[in-house]
Formats: C-alpha cells, sequence, structure tokens
C-alpha cells in the first residue's frame, strides 16, 4: 500500500537513484523511487539474450568502480545476496606476439608483465596504490578542494598524471610497447581521443583500482547487485514502483523534493517549463559522447587465445598497440567507424558458472562507434577477437546485438548510445552537468539531479547518488535529518 505523500520522490532506478533513495531511507526520510522499465537497475541488469541458460550482462559487468566506492562498501550488501567474484587476474591485454600484458593484483607482477617497463610502472603505480583511500575520498565526487589540498602529497601527482592525455603520460612514463599498451587500453574507458587532456584519468583509477580492490563482478550476473540494492532499501522502507515513465513533474506523487537518475536532456523534457531560461540554456549546451555497439556471445567452450594467459582475465582489452587504440578512439570522436575498433571484452563464466550452462561460455563485448551510429560494427568486433584468438568464430552459437538506438531505446539515459550520461572531457569532468557550486541542486530548490550526467559521472559506484542525497540531506532537510558519513 502507498503512501499518499513522501519525502523525496526520485525518477529512475539505477544504481545511482537506488543508491541516492537508500541515502535518505537511511536518514529516516520516506522514499519512493519511479522506473520507466519493467525492472529496477538501470545500467546493471542481467538477462537470457541470446539462448535460455546463457546469462548476459544487459549493460554493465566489471566493477573495479563499485568495489572502490565508500558508498557501496559502507552498505550490508552481501546480507542481501551480493557475492563479488575476483577473476584470477583483473585484466589482459593481448598483443600480436601471442603473448599478453596482464593488470595483476600486484603491482610488482604487473610491472614484470611490461617487460623493460617494470620499474618505470612500478614507479608510477606504488604511491598512489598506496595512498589508494585518501584518492577515492578526494577524487571520486565532486570537486572539493579541501581534501585535495589536505591530501595534497598524494593529490598533486595523481592530479597532474591524470590531467594529462593518455597518449602523453604513457610517452612520458614509459619506454616499451608493452606497459604503452596496457595504459591505453586502460584510458580508453574514457571514450575521448588519447591525445586530449584528462583523457589518462579514468585509465589511471582503473588501474590503480586494479591493485587496490580488483576488478570484481558480481555471483549469477549485474542483476545481484541491484538485487541487494532493491532489497536493502524495502528493508529501510523505501518503495519502488516500475513500469512507469515519468513525463512530467505533475506525475509524480507529492513530495519535498525530487531527484532525477536522468540527464540533462530529460531533465529539460520533465522539468522544462519550471526551470529558469539561463539554466535551460546551460542545459541545452551539455554535451554527449561517442555511443556504443554492443556483440554478447553465447560461446560453445572458452576463447582460444592465442596468449592463453587471457583465460585467467575477467576483462581482455582487444586492440593491440597503444597507436592502434588511439587511432581507433580518435577516429569515433571524428565521426569515422574504425576498421580495427578498441574492444572490451569480459568473460565472466570462466569464473562464474552459474552464468551459462556447464561447458558454454559467455562473452560481453563492445566497442565505440559515433554517437547515434546505425553501423552493423558485429564482423568487426568479431574480426578483432578472432586476430588474437583464431578459431572464435567457430566457438560462436548464438549472438545478441545491440546497436546505440537500441541501447537509447532500452534506457532513456543513454543519448546517442553514449553510456557516461555525457562526456567526460576536462570541461564536463566535475563540473557536470553545468557550473554551480554544488552540481547535484538546480535553481529550483526542491529539484535535483542524481545520475551518472553529475560528479564523479559514468560507472557503477552509486557515489552520483549519494551525493545527490547528501546536498539535499544538507540544504532540503537541514532541520529535519543528520547528514550521514560514509
Ligand atoms: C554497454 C554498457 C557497458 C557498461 N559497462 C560498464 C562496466 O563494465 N562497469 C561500470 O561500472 N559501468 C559500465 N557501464 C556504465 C554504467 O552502466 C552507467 O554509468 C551507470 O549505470 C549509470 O548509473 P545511473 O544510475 O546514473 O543511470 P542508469 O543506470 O542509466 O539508470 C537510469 C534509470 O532511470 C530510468 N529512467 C530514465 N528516464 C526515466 C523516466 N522518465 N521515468 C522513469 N525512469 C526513467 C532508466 O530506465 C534507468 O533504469 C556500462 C554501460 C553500458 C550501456
Amino acid at each position: 500500500m502507498l503512501r499518499t505523500t513522501y519525502d523525496a520522490a526520485i525518477i529512475g532506478a539505477g544504481p545511482n537513484g537506488l543508491a541516492a533513495a537508500i541515502t535518505l531511507a537511511r536518514a529516516g526520510l520516506a522514499v519512493i523511487v519511479f522506473e520507466a522499465h519493467d525492472t529496477p537497475g538501470g545500467g546493471a541488469r542481467t538477462q537470457e539474450l541470446t539462448l535460455p541458460g546463457f546469462l548476459h550482462d544487459v549493460c554493465s559487468a566489471i566493477y573495479p568502480l563499485a568495489a572502490a566506492s565508500p558508498f557501496f562498501r559502507s552498505l550490508p550488501l552481501e546480507q542481501f545476496g551480493l557475492e563479488w567474484v575476483q577473476p584470477t587476474i583483473p585484466l589482459a591485454h593481448p598483443l600480436e606476439d601471442r603473448t599478453a600484458v596482464l593488470l595483476e593484483r600486484s603491482v610488482e607482477a604487473t610491472g614484470i608483465s611490461t617487460g623493460c617497463d617494470a620499474r618505470a610502472y612500478r614507479r608510477l603505480m606504488s604511491p598512489f596504490v598506496t595512498q589508494w583511500e585518501v584518492l577515492v575520498q578526494s577524487v571520486m565526487g565532486p570537486l572539493r578542494l579541501r581534501p585535495l589540498l589536505r591530501h595534497a602529497l598524494t593529490t598533486a601527482p595523481f592530479g597532474i598524471a591524470a590531467l594529462s592525455s593518455a597518449q602523453m603520460l604513457a610517452n612520458w612514463q614509459f619506454r616499451g610497447e608493452r606497459a604503452k599498451a596496457l595504459l591505453a587500453g586502460l584510458c580508453a574507458h574514457a571514450q575521448l581521443p588519447l591525445n586530449q587532456p584528462i583523457s589518462a584519468a579514468a585509465g589511471l583509477m582503473l588501474g590503480v583500482a586494479g591493485h587496490a580492490c580488483g576488478w570484481p563482478f558480481p555471483r549469477g550476473g549485474a542483476q545481484r547487485l541491484t538485487d541487494a540494492l532493491v532489497a536493502y532499501l524495502r528493508s529501510l522502507g523505501g518503495e519502488i514502483v516500475t513500469g512507469v515513465e515519468i513525463k512530467t513533474l505533475a506525475e509524480l506523487p507529492p513530495a519535498r523534493v525530487v531527484l532525477g537518475d536522468i540527464t540533462p536532456r530529460q531533465l529539460l523534457r520533465i522539468a522544462g517549463q519550471r526551470l529558469p531560461a539561463g539554466y535551460q540554456h546551460s542545459l541545452q549546451r551539455f554535451r554527449y559522447g561517442p555511443g556504443s555497439f554492443k556483440v554478447d556471445f553465447a560461446l560453445d567452450g572458452p576463447i582460444p587465445w592465442k596468449a592463453s594467459a587471457c583465460l585467467q582475465a575477467g576483462t581482455v582489452h582487444v586492440g593491440g598497440t597503444l597507436a592502434e587504440i588511439a587511432a581507433s578512439e580518435e577516429q569515433v570522436a571524428k565521426g569515422v567507424h574504425p576498421e580495427r575498433p578498441y574492444v572490451l571484452a569480459a568473460q565472466q563464466s570462466l569464473f562464474d558458472p552459474s552464468r551459462a550452462p556447464e561447458g558454454k561460455q559467455t562473452l560481453w563485448a563492445y566497442c565505440h562507434v559515433p554517437s547515434g551510429s546505425t553501423v552493423d560494427m558485429t564482423e568487426r568486433i568479431e574480426a578483432q577477437i578472432e586476430r588474437f584468438a583464431p578459431g572464435f568464430r567457430d566457438r560462436i552459437l548464438a549472438r545478441h546485438v545491440w546497436k546505440p538506438a537500441d541501447l537509447e531505446r532500452y534506457n532513456a539515459n543513454y543519448i546517442g548510445g553514449d553510456i557516461n550520461g555525457g562526456m567526460q572531457d576536462i570541461w564536463q569532468f566535475f563540473t557536470r552537468p553545468t557550473i554551480r557550486p554544488v552540481p547535484y541542486t538546480t535553481p529550483v530548490k526542491n529539484l535535483y539531479l542524481c545520475s551518472s550526467s553529475t560528479p564523479p559521472g559514468g560507472g557503477v559506484h552509486g557515489l552520483c547518488g549519494y551525493f545527490a542525497a547528501q546536498a539535499v540531506l544538507r540544504r532540503y532537510f537541514r532541520e529535519t535529518a543528520m547528514a550521514l558519513r560514509m
């Protein structure tokens, strides 16, 4: 039985909408979440997309940022069924010489895997891994000068490296192709040309996270993370209504505040007439990033990688050298479809047998494409994998293909297939969606944004939702609720 009035109504039950709801419910507020899809979860869902018994992560699959997130770590999600699986090695990056550079949990071992850059790799990563908690607290969130300055001995060197372009950082730190390729693959997650400032930031964070907390995934699929968040929210008294797309604010029940796990374009549609013209104008200037083209495979067995070490890794970056990956990302930014795309692949079933029938495997793979692309990249993705794993095609039992438009139909937040809620370049990294002292607020006092279009941006970590809810608690419920600490 639903209430008639709420403290907070939230539009969208993605990881950030659920994180905001949990933060507010933990503070004792009455919360309701509305989700357009038939099930909650946003970018964290699992379905039998290909054949019966094959469980595919529909969007996100690998969770270094969730494992790193101080917010998720503060929740009792294991009590609600979440179990993290750590693959033997977080990441492998195969090269033409039949070997692979391996991002291992150990910085030392990873350095050795790079060959001639063992010392340089250790020198770059070790200080950040040692100071990981400080980095997470200072960097994963809105721009906060106090923690940045308090921990300047750590944050300043990290900031200098992260603000660089991936190419500059690779050429500055490393001599050999192996370490450069590894860094390029990590940095290309940002979906920016690798010669752009700040294109090193995401890669550095992901690399350091690999050492500090691994690149795990939930046993049973991404859905299990959502299920645990939903069960915990319900245990706190929070309510979720699915199958309801909110088109105007008037459709929501009476609530003291509204938070949108949506991007600026949807906010303009839903609340446009209530937003001052200047704010509307700045939201209209918000830029979205390139799209993604995704293929899920049901396989007859493990992928026959030439570099057999790849079978120990949960994630495989398929794209070759720094030069090749840089060319691929630059082409995408220019609106061109790369002949040899950089492919992100995950083979969770090697470490989690519940994902596929006995003896069979799943493969999750996607590449970057220009925004709104309609080009079929299946053949090019398969050719890239085949290049490093001859015989891969013979193992394919079935495939499920998603173009950018399919992604956007599935989840209205994926504008043009952009999976990060907006471009994460130097202009929109901390100041997303617009420049405001508290980016989660809007000029309408009781209306907030809590999606990945706010800091710290894309990825499943719940921190956009957590910080937005903190802003709500501080500004709106100052007299009635205490802000929680992570
Ligand atoms: C192919 C792909 C691969 C990815 N891989 C990874 C990965 O491996 N690791 C990782 O950390 N991240 C990954 N991501 C990114 C990650 O999924 C997103 O950054 C994350 O889900 C953002 O969370 P969110 O809560 O901000 O938004 P979303 O997860 O997009 O959730 C928004 C929710 O709001 C709902 N909604 C939107 N509009 C309305 C409305 N008007 N009314 C009601 N409901 C509405 C949507 O249906 C959706 O459920 C991937 C994404 C994709 C698509």
